[in-house]
């Protein structure tokens, strides 16, 4: 818990913490608690929520009786008094929510641009479609926090850019927050997608409630987000959780990156066709083919997985079990007890997949007479990155913490 300073100056910085508390107590916090969680006076406490009530981003009128002792009146956030979104750029798809000050989703829409190569049409594109959805709330721009943008690393944070993440064609040194700061007059970060997926977890989804996990991502392309202590993972350059590269202990084909044996190559889409072939399944585009191409015959094989086509299903759940022998190594490096499955792809193949990936990952666990790693899937689904993305822009907003992220 970050605890608050009672000197005069530093108002802003308590009335962060004050306010992030209240954010994220569950079930309310009293006047009484904050003091003691935040080590604040009670005279300061008093000054601060007396800001918040008044403009509107807490309330205090609802009393709850726990245990002995006289009922408590808690403070609780004005859930609808601001807004937050989210967007998240995939290879495959582009997905935008909008959030309230919980964290639950009002608004999402789901962009399928062919056109993802080129990335001036696409920041157009998104920033017509927060337009749109800010005007579909009713909400007055004054009450969005402002944007989160989820993207693929790696990133360049300081400077705001996407460096050439390897599905991106086009997409190497672009500037991503100045653009649409200046289209969009909101205060814009940019997180690397599975960092921001953690981040949904914690507030949102499956990992919340849990200190210790990592977030296996499964997209266009594969990553990991790690939770130590009740912390998001970042790393110096906020690009923690590259796993793509990390060797799966099996030859499968060239990587980019020159070795044969990563998992990048193993779950790639070229590899996948020659898998699905070997087993009767033509996929009808070539297997080299465009980010589009690529897309396209990935949701075919997935289609027919999901109707019910054993040997499409064997195809993908081999391909998670690639995932999850990276998930398990990651395991006893970082001794966590839960691995949580998810992000676009997973969505669609979880319910297949979750068995034989939590059978491999536990297998490879090294403690496992101490502990075993609870598998579960993402109740996310395939918005996890832009819920993220969302959280993310409120975390640097409210947070007490000076975030390392670029925020203009
Ligand atoms: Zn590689």
């Amino acid at each position: 818990m970050q605890r608050g300073t009672n000197l005069g100056r530093l108002g802003d910085f308590n009335q962060a913490v004050i306010f992030e508390s209240i954010r994220r107590a569950v079930d309310g916090v009293s006047r009484v608690e904050l003091a003691g969680s935040t080590g604040l006076s009670p005279q300061t406490i008093s000054n601060v929520v007396r800001r918040l009530l008044d403009e509107g981003l807490v309330r205090e009128d609802r009393t709850v009786v726990s245990g002995p002792g006289k009922p408590r009146t808690v403070l609780e956030l004005e859930t609808n008094r601001m807004v937050s979104i989210g967007i998240h750029l995939d290879p495959g798809l582009i997905s935008l929510v909008m959030l309230n000050l919980r964290g639950e989703v009002l608004l999402s829409r789901r962009l399928e641009i062919p056109a993802v190569e080129v990335p001036e049409k696409t920041l157009e594109t998104m920033a017509a479609a927060v337009n749109e959805m800010i005007t579909e709330s009713g909400h007055p721009r004054s009450n969005v926090v402002g944007v989160g943008v989820a993207a693929p690393g790696p990133l360049n944070p300081e400077k705001g850019f996407i460096t050439g993440p390897p599905l991106l064609d086009g997409w190497n040194e672009v500037d991503i927050v100045e653009p649409l700061h200046r289209a969009l007059d909101l205060p814009v970060v940019l997180e690397k997608d599975t960092i921001a997926a953690a981040i949904a977890e914690t507030w949102k989804g499956t990992g919340q409630g849990r200190d210790n996990f990592i977030f296996m991502y499964m997209g266009a392309g594969i990553g990991a987000g790690i939770v130590l202590n009740g912390e998001v993972v970042r790393g110096v350059s906020n690009n923690a959780g590259e796993v793509g590269h990390y060797s799966t202990g099996q030859d499968s084909r060239d990587c980019e990156c020159g070795r044969r044996d990563c998992l990048a190559a193993a779950t790639s889409f070229p590899m996948v066709a020659a898998q699905a072939r070997a087993v009767g399944i033509a996929l009808d585009v070539p297997d080299e083919g465009t980010v589009e191409e690529r897309a396209t015959g990935m949701n075919q094989l997935v289609e027919m997985a999901a109707a019910g086509n054993e040997a499409a299903q064997g195809v993908l759940r081999g391909s998670s079990e690639q995932v999850a022998q990276v998930a398990g190594q990651l395991c006893n490096a970082l001794d966590v007890d839960t691995v949580i499955l998810g992000g676009p792809l997973w969505a669609d193949i979880g319910g297949y997949c979750l068995e034989q990936a939590a059978l491999v990952i536990n297998e490879r666990f090294t403690p496992k007479d101490v502990h075993g790693i609870e598998v579960l899937s993402s109740r996310l689904g395939f918005e996890v990155g832009a819920i993220g993305g969302a959280c993310a822009i409120m975390d640097a907003m409210f947070s007490p913490k000076a975030s390392a992220l670029l925020l203009r």
